[in-house]
């Protein structure tokens, strides 16, 4: 149920109504715009005599919210969510635009550190580098898990930009406790107890689309997140399975772009390195993502990769990354 709040109500007013709706056991989800409030009712509303709320002199309208998905609906958070990291360090949502740049794996120090200057000289907002890996075959380079998560570190250091690294399993959480965005992959997208878990934590979580996910799975996974207390998410479209495999690795669906950005508030990002798979086309791609309106663009970059360990036929080079960089700043300013 979605509660507008007249405009110009005391917030004396607006509280007694929140406690009141809290006594009876929902969930409330205020959302304070510019010019008015809006609550977002969550639970049984058996418990409330929603006619007399209607009536209510300090309320504007009461409307249902059929969409299976609430804590992300926009129609309970009007404006874009905005998500800071560290107090400005970097930005997403809004009207701040992240470009998210690295290694599909870290590597080795030497690797990490070097890309992670270049990608930021070429305007890279946040460091990506997988350290723990969902790889399909178990005999392929797993990453190099903890002491992947300490090179992060070290370029993080250096470069003062924060990371993007892959959470694959709960029991790794704690090791977690001061990356900057938690990624949870595509095969992880509906594993809802990861999802629970990611809710009560402070880190901003990047959620991508699952293999074969549809658009309001994605929208529930972020729930299962929100719901449990942790609202800086960041949905991500990182293409899907059809029928073509021969020339593209997956589909990116870009249409999935302004679908969000209509049916919700968070930010959403688009991999074209994942949704293609391959290096020829992850620059128009890219180009086509900024075009639709994305809120950031994640590309897997390696200082060499045709040796890469993982992704090297997805990874643009670190010079390739530069003009590509150069060309989404350009839609943006155009978009503007
Ligand atoms: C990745 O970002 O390296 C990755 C494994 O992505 P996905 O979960 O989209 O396959
Ligand atoms: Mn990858």
């Amino acid at each position: 149920m979605v509660v507008v709040v007249n405009p110009d109500v005391s917030e004396e007013k607006i509280k007694y109504l929140i406690n009141w709706l809290d006594e009876k056991g929902l969930d409330v989800r205020v959302f304070h715009g510019n010019k008015q409030c809006v609550l977002g009712l969550i639970g049984d509303m058996g418990k409330i005599d929603i006619d007399m709320l209607r009536s209510l002199d300090i309320v504007e309208s009461v409307a249902e919210m059929e969409e299976s998905f609430k804590a992300s609906n926009r129609r309970l958070h009007p404006e874009d969510t905005v998500i800071d990291i560290h107090d400005g360090k970097a930005m997403i949502g809004g009207s701040y635009f992240a470009l998210i740049a690295g290694p599909c794996s870290v590597e080795s120090e030497e690797q990490i550190i070097s890309i992670a200057k270049q990608v930021k000289a070429a305007g890279a907002t946040f460091l990506r580098g997988g350290a723990f890996k969902p790889r399909s075959s178990p005999y392929d380079f797993q990453g190099l898990g903890e002491s992947g998560l300490d090179l992060l570190r070290k370029a993080r250091t250096m470069t003062g930009l924060p990371i993007v690294t892959e959470l694959m399993d709960i029991r790794s959480l704690e090791l977690f406790e001061d990356i900057d965005v938690i990624q949870v992959g595509a095969r992880n997208t509906q594993n809802y107890d990861l999802l629970k878990e990611l809710g009560q934590v402070k880190n901003t979580v990047l959620l991508k689309r699952g293999l074969a996910g549809t658009i309001r799975e994605l929208l529930m996974s972020a729930d299962y997140i929100m719901k449990n207390g942790n609202e800086n998410v960041i949905l991500c479209e990182r293409g899907i399975r059809t029928y073509e495999s021969d020339y593209a690795r997956n589909t990116l669906d870009l249409s999935a772009v302004p679908i969000l950005k209509r049916l919700t508030h968070l930010p959403v990002v688009v991999d074209p390195s994942h949704a293609t798979g391959r290096v020829d086309l992850v620059p128009s791609m890219a180009l086509a993502a900024a075009a639709a309106g994305a809120d950031g663009i994640m590309i897997e970059v390696h200082n060499d990769p045709p040796k890469a360990l993982c992704d090297g036929a997805q990874s643009l080079t670190p010079e390739e990354f530069a003009h590509t960089a150069q060309k989404i700043f350009k839609i943006r300013e155009a978009l503007a």
